[in-house]
């Protein structure tokens, strides 16, 4: 597979699922999904909590109730996904908390979704993530998870039958795995993100999550987004933005 290029021919016809925690993670993930796009391949985006625990923008604290924070971002996932062109599924875990569920319990509400769709990659995060913004517990559980599903994915008898016995039987071959870091030193594929699509990403998150963020605040965390993405500068002086995935499968 080429370093820049996330496309071959089983992607066009079965499509990638994209394993992330929380409603807009999808964004870390932006160039990829728009080089994708453009290759014609589905995307699924898998979220494994609807990120109850955040705040909302403009809202007091004191108002906040997990319910009333869900229904925001459960509608801000549903425009952010229309808006993509890509299919979704939430599933039922408490933010921040992943860890303590059982880990069965999430691996095979993971595995039901990811053999009904039988995708030819799963994308999510590497599980040690290192930069302090990104080192979200949930994040590190998802990407565990989501190696631990890879790996239990056509294996026929995996999740026990006796203990499962309406698990989705185990697909024929295991999907590729790519989990997105910051860490430069261990990726081993990069995916381009040029300035136009840098504002595209910030627009879409403007637009479509504007409970996470504002128009007022852009500056900021469009910069942590920048921050993490930049490369060192080429000889010419231009900094290049690229998203890093390390490869397991
Ligand atoms: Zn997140």
């Amino acid at each position: 597979m080429p370093k820049e290029k996330l496309q071959s021919k089983s992607w066009k016809e079965k499509g990638v699922v994209i394993v992330t925690a929380h409603p807009d993670d999808e964004a870390l993930f932006f160039g990829t999904i728009l080089q994708l796009k453009k290759a014609g391949v589905p995307i699924t985006v898998i979220v494994m909590t609807l990120g109850e625990l955040g705040s909302l923008h403009g809202v007091p604290e004191s108002e906040l109730t997990n319910e009333r924070v869900k229904e925001v971002r459960r509608k801000e996932l549903e425009n952010g996904m229309k808006a993509i062109g890509a299919s979704y599924e939430i599933l039922p875990f408490a933010d921040f908390a992943l860890r303590y569920e059982a880990p069965e319990k999430l691996e095979v509400a993971l595995l039901d979704v990811v053999r009904r769709i039988q995708p030819a990659a799963i994308f999510s995060f590497l599980d040690q993530e290192v930069t302090f913004q990104f080192d979200h517990p949930d994040h590190n559980t998802t990407g565990h998870l989501a190696r631990v599903v890879g790996a239990g994915s056509d294996m026929q008898r995996y999740p026990n039958k006796e203990n499962f016995p309406n698990a989705v039987p185990a697909m024929d071959r295991r999907p590729e795995l790519y989990l997105w870091t910051t860490d430069k030193g261990v990726a081993t594929h990069t995916v381009k993100l040029t300035k136009p699509e840098r504002r595209t990403r910030n627009e879409y998150l403007k637009t479509h999550y504007p409970s996470q963020f504002s128009e007022a605040d852009e500056k900021n965390w469009s910069k942590i987004f920048d921050n993490i993405t930049k490369k060192k500068k080429s000889k010419k002086g231009k900094k290049k933005q690229r998203e890093y995935f390390k490869r397991v499968r």
